[in-house]
Order: structure tokens, then C-alpha cells, then sequence
């Protein structure tokens, strides 16, 4: 919680613009604002939480955009204590029991290896080829080297494991994770540390393994209690962009609010209010400036390309931004009546290979939402959140409510039994739900970098670098954070050096 001492020190404060409310920047906000630093957020849209977003309605509770997270990062468990948001955690039930489907049925994934050799996920051939992987690839075999630098997440995993594992366990997962295809994804960008624990360790298990034995090591005690895996919120995901906005207060947060311009000016003298934001006011029509010490940019790659940014009174080139390319998702949510669903499923839900589209299966998977949190749905209902589209089926994505109510009627008729016509149907577009993290992802980060290094406390944060999930947004937020104090914190250290005689 923000302290009244840092509150009265706050009028005299530096000021930071945080452009977009999503998780990144909202998260970012607060830690500014914690450390006792004024802050404005922009946000484009009339609500904050960007990707979280969360619907109450009829009874019913569902997630259009992220369902859970996870709290590997340690800026996520600190953010989640701070905001006292621990006994609104949610842990889904069974969430051990995911599926993948096969042959047209889903087919419970095994989580360990006992479990592995008697499960029919995979062929025998497969399943030794994972046993063999930590004596095949060992380091001393020198079978990594630079060629793999550009390697795809498909070629990777093919390398350590067979195409049988890279169609049936790695595609559904890069489907239901990031809306992509093994092909398309770069391993370096989308799996950074399985990319580096092959350079290390040679095989990814062996990696694997030491990794969990150390950071089990490491777990203080309060870690060790607390349960594991993924989760969300009494209320859903948005409850934690909604705990964000209420620390913040309304007068900090600026709704309707998109950046349309920023401009660095520095005299050279002063290391004050060196930036000046401009934002367009839906409510009265009018641009509005506002001149801060320093800019945490969340706003994705393909806004900030329509930004117009100056410096010392020329346009910084954005040009330099690469055309990111974005998975388009639809997210259909479903009820029916639990009596007709002849085969319901415990856990958390089914994911769809790529290559099941030939049994008829047209999605990319479904989240068990009702059986994971029973309070998303009354007693005699089963709620679904189904994805439709991404790099796989960009075309199906967009289109219309009723068909992609037939076409997860239909999944959902052949994977659970579900029969007649759903009691409810909910569809939310995103036409950019998730930046691919492709091939030349490189020359993307490389630009957030160059740009960084000429516009002086200009920090970009959020799920366009280092990662796309909730919890990697979170932390590339509050370290941008970081990066924000020490920038003011030398700056002000500077201006006293220069003002002593
Ligand atoms: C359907 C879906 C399901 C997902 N499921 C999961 C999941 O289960 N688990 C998980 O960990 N992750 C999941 N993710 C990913 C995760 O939700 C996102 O990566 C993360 O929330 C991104 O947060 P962000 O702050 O970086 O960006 P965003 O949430 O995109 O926020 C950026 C904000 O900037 C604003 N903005 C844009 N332009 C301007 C401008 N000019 N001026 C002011 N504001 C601007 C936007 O309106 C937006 O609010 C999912 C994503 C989607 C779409």
C-alpha cells in the first residue's frame, strides 16, 4: 500500500507518464507510485486491464482475455502481497488433469514419467526418444551450435524429441499459449530458457531437472506453502487490473486517453519536465499536453508506429519498428445444461493439435472454466471458454457469432458429449491478440533498444519484450520501473552537481 509519508512528499515529486493501462503499465504505475513518484497513466480505451478482461453477468463469471497466471516471477509474487491480493487467488481444481485430444478424444497428458510410458498420448518410439534425450544430448556431444541461432520452436523440439512430440504435445501448447504454430515461432525469443539450457546442459530434461533442483533450493519456506501452478482471481483476472486502478485513484489513470504524440526537449540545464505527452480527450475533443520527467511506453508496436515522437524538435524515426506481425483469436464462451453434457471432463481443459483437423476439429482448445472455479456458473450449467483462430486459422477467427457458435458446438459435441445447443453464448474478437514472436523477433528487440538508448528516460515494458504471458508483462513493468528511479535518481544527482559552484 502507498504510504501517507510518500503521499505528502508526492506534490514536490517528479512526474511519469505510463502510456496504456494494461497489466505492464499498470503494474508499472504502481511502483512508481509506491517509491513516491507522481504518475499518469493514458489509456486509449474506456477501461483499463487491456488483455484482462473480465465479465460478470446472469450469474455467470468468465474471462474474454487472459484466464489464469502464473507466479514464477518474483516481481508477481511481491506486486500480488503488496496489493494484498492473496485471498482472492483462485486455484483451479484438478488443474493437474490437462488434455490433449488424439484420434478425435482427448487423452489425459502425462505429468510424470511413470505416467508417460503407460499413457497412449504418444507411440512407443516417441516415448523412448524422450527417455534417450539427457544421454543423446549431453553437452560433451557438441551437437549445439550457431546454426540453430535461428532456429524455430518445430525444428528445436523435432531435434530433442521427434516430430510425433513436436505435432501432438508442442503444437497444441504453442496454439493454446501464444495462438502460433511451431513453424512460424523462433525457439530464441519464444522459449529463451529452454534455449539457453541447451547451450548449457545439451539436452533440455537434463537442464530441466537441475533448474527445478536448485530453485527448489532456493524457495524460501513461505514458497514451499503456498500451492502451485496456475491460477486466477475471486471474480476473474481483471480483478487485478481493477485492485491496480483502485491504488492508483481516478485522478492518476486518464481513460479515453490516446497518445498520439511525445516530444523530449532538454535545455541542457535542467533535468526536469524534459518530456511533453500529448493526448487526444475523447470527452471534450481536445489534445491534451502534459510535461513529465520521464515515459514507461506499454502501448503495442503497431500504436506506437502511429505515434509521432520528437526529440529536441526533430521526429525520431519509427520507422526503425519493424511490422510485427499479430494472431488474430476469437474466444467464445458457452453453457449448456450439465445434463447434457454426456462426457464431462475434470480439470482444466483439452487442447487441439494442429493435425486434428482432419477428425473435424476446428478450434484450438477449451478451458473447463466451471470445473476449474465452480463459482463462474450456477449449479446446473457447465461454462467453456473455447478459442477459435490464431496462425492456424486466422480466417475462422473472424467469423461471425454464429458461426463459431456451430463450430464449438460441434468440438465440444465430439470432445464432451455436449449435446444440443449451448443455454449461452458470448464471442469477443481480438484482431491482435498476441505479437509473434517469429524469426526476425530479433530486429524488434533490437529497435526497442535503439530507442531506448536516444530518447533519454524513454523505458518501453509489456508482453512485446521478454515474454507473453501475464506474469513476464508484470515483470518487464516493474523493472522498467526500476529503470525509471535510477534514470530520475541520477538525473537529479547530476543537476546538483552542475548547479554547485
Ligand atoms: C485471448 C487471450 C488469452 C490470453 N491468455 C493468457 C493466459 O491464460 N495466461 C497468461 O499468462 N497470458 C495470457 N494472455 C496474454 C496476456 O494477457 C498479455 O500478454 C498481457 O496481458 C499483456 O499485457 P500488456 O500490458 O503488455 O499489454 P496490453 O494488455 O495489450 O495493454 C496495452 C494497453 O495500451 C493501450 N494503448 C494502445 N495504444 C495506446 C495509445 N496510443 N495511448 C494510450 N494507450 C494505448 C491499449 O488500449 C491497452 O490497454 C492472453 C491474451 C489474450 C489476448
Amino acid at each position: 500500500m502507498v504510504s501517507a509519508t510518500k503521499e505528502e512528499n508526492r506534490s514536490s515529486a517528479k512526474r511519469v507518464a505510463v502510456i496504456g493501462a494494461g497489466v505492464s503499465g499498470l503494474a508499472a504505475a504502481y511502483k512508481l507510485k509506491s517509491h513516491g513518484l507522481n504518475v499518469t497513466v493514458f489509456e486509449a480505451e474506456g477501461r483499463a486491464g487491456g488483455k484482462l478482461r473480465s465479465v460478470s453477468q446472469d450469474g455467470l463469471i468468465w474471462d474474454e482475455g487472459a484466464n489464469t497466471m502464473t507466479e514464477s516471477e518474483m516481481e508477481v509474487r511481491s506486486l500480488l502481497d503488496d496489493l494484498g491480493l492473496r485471498e482472492k487467488q483462485q486455484f483451479p481444481i484438478s488443474q493437474n488433469k490437462r488434455y490433449i485430444v488424439r484420434n478425435g478424444m482427448a487423452v489425459l497428458i502425462p505429468t510424470n514419467p511413470i505416467a508417460l510410458i503407460k499413457s497412449n498420448v504418444l507411440s512407443a518410439q516417441s516415448k523412448f526418444q524422450i527417455i534417450l534425450e539427457p544421454f543423446l544430448w549431453k553437452k560433451s556431444n557438441s551437437k549445439v551450435s550457431d546454426d540453430y541461432r535461428e532456429e524455430s520452436v518445430g525444428g528445436f523440439f523435432q531435434r530433442h524429441f521427434g516430430k510425433e512430440v513436436v505435432d501432438y504435445l508442442i503444437d497444441p501448447f504453442v496454439a493454446g499459449t501464444s495462438a502460433g504454430d511451431p513453424e512460424s515461432l523462433s525457439v530464441r525469443y519464444s522459449f529463451p530458457e529452454l534455449w539457453n539450457l541447451e547451450k548449457r546442459f545439451g539436452s533440455i530434461i537434463a537442464g530441466l531437472v537441475q533448474s527445478k533442483l536448485s530453485t527448489k533450493k532456493e524457495d524460501t519456506l513461505e514458497q514451499k506453502k503456498r500451492p502451485r501452478g496456475s491460477f486466477s482471481f475471486l471474480g476473474g483476472m481483471q480483478t487485478l487490473t481493477d485492485t491496480l486502478c483502485k491504488e492508483l485513484g481516478k485522478d492518476d489513470l486518464k481513460l479515453n486517453s490516446k497518445v498520439l504524440s511525445l516530444s523530449y526537449s532538454s535545455d541542457g540545464k535542467s533535468a526536469l519536465e524534459n518530456w511533453s505527452v500529448v493526448c487526444a480527450s475523447d470527452s471534450d475533443k481536445h489534445s491534451q499536453a502534459l510535461a513529465v520527467d520521464a515515459v514507461i511506453m506499454t502501448a503495442p508496436l503497431c500504436n506506437v508506429k502511429e505515434m509521432k515522437i520528437g526529440k529536441r524538435g526533430k521526429f525520431f524515426p519509427l520507422d526503425i519498428l519493424p511490422e510485427v506481425t499479430y494472431m488474430p483469436l476469437s474466444v467464445i464462451i458457452t453453457t449448456f445444461k450439465k445434463e447434457n453434457v454426456k462426457r464431462p471432463l475434470e480439470g482444466f481443459g483439452a487442447l487441439v493439435p494442429s493435425k486434428e483437423q482432419q477428425n473435424g476439429l476446428k478450434t484450438l482448445g477449451t478451458l473447463f472454466s466451471s470445473m476449474m472455479f465452480p463459482d463462474r456458473a450456477p449449479n446446473d450449467l457447465y461454462l467453456y471458454t473455447t478459442f477459435v483462430g490464431g496462425s492456424r486459422n486466422s480466417d475462422l477467427a473472424k467469423a461471425s457469432t454464429d458461426e463459431l457458435k456451430c463450430t464449438v458446438s460441434s468440438d465440444l459435441r465430439q470432445l464432451l458429449g455436449a449435446e444440443g445447443e449451448p443455454t449461452f453464448v458470448n464471442h469477443f474478437y481480438w484482431s491482435k491478440a498476441f505479437p509473434l514472436y517469429g524469426q526476425n523477433y530479433g530486429s524488434v528487440l533490437e529497435a526497442i533498444e535503439t530507442m531506448e538508448k536516444n530518447l533519454p528516460g524513454f523505458f518501453y515494458a509489456g508482453n512485446h519484450k521478454g515474454g507473453l504471458s501475464v506474469g513476464k508483462a508484470i515483470a518487464s513493468g516493474c523493472k522498467a520501473a526500476d529503470l525509471v528511479i535510477s534514470y530520475l535518481e541520477s538525473s537529479s544527482n547530476d543537476k546538483v552537481l552542475r548547479e554547485e559552484p
